[in-house]
């Protein structure tokens, strides 16, 4: 039976009000996503027909959607930083409170500088790429302990043209050995391991390596801590993102091992999410 990108539109809607906490939203991307049409062509295509293939591939990521895959694992893309970026399930999808650890990144680096910054655990590369792009004489040592994260990133390096950004595989500090950095980065796992939001939603599907982080969720923030000022210069900067209700513990244990400057930043939501200091 023929349908139309509207009508077609409204059954997904529908299909997808019990699962999704945005039905219309998901059901608009996929089928910008398999029609190959951006946001103005979808208003001005409404009332044109879907063909058969176009149908069965739509049918097939709705009802991966309506099982909870996320929206950015379907389409293989998720937008950071005005880029839009390749994600796989082996990568955490780049969130918007993230562009904050980017945004202070760049407010301490100045334009001209020719820093070396690392960004531990990149994932998609985002930061990474990000900072790379607007600070083009920096190079970035995005490192990662999941080659196939890595691979994604390598991926992105490549889509946005960066000869800046150098890809290491390995655990934390591992793959930087005999480095002295300008700068550090990182939006590492920060998430307590019994969170119930773990078992929700859209976190479900992703690496559980990139999100949970021991019983406080703060493991991996106290190994970056303590190991990064063996790798920065003196004086030198490391900015990590926490989660909403960690700026005080974070505060802490940085001031407790020796940085100085502390500065814990809020988010779009009012959150303190990043918080900075050197060394
Ligand atoms: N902000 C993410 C979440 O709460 C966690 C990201 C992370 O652990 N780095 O789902």
């Amino acid at each position: 039976m023929p349908l139309t990108i509207e009508k077609f539109l409204r059954f997904a809607t529908q299909k997808l009000e019990a699962t999704s906490p945005s039905p219309r939203l998901d059901a608009e991307v996929l089928v910008m996503h398999i029609c190959g049409l951006d946001r103005s062509a979808l208003i001005t295509r409404a009332h044109a027909e879907l063909e058969t293939a176009q149908l069965k591939e739509l049918d097939y990521l709705l009802a991966l959607r309506q099982r909870g895959e996320p929206i950015a694992y379907l389409t293989g893309t998720r937008e950071f930083w005005s880029m839009a970026l390749n994600v796989s399930p082996a990568t955490l999808i780049p969130r918007p409170e993230t562009e904050l650890l980017v945004e202070k990144a760049l407010a301490l680096i100045p334009l001209e500088a020719a820093w070396i910054v690392a960004d531990l655990g990149t994932g998609t590369g985002a930061v990474a790429i990000a900072v790379a792009k607007e600070r083009p004489r920096c190079r970035v040592i995005a490192t990662d302990f999941l080659p196939a994260a890595l691979n994604v990133a390598r991926s992105n390096v490549k889509k946005f043209g960066l000869t800046n950004v150098e890809l290491r595989q390995g655990d934390w500090f591992i793959p930087l050995a005999g480095e002295k950095l300008d700068m550090i980065v990182s939006n590492p796992p920060y998430v307590c391991a019994n969170d119930p939001h773990l078992q929700q939603g859209d976190v479900r599907f992703e690496p559980m390596s990139a999100l949970a982080s021991g019983a406080d969720g703060l493991n991996a923030i106290h190994q970056i801590a303590a190991q990064a000022q063996q790798y920065l210069k003196p004086g030198g900067w490391l900015l990590l993102e926490h989660g909403f209700d960690q700026a005080d513990a974070v505060a802490g244990l940085l001031r407790q091992k020796g940085y100085r400057d502390i500065v814990s930043h809020r988010d779009l939501s009012g959150n303190h999410r990043v918080t900075e200091c050197r060394r």
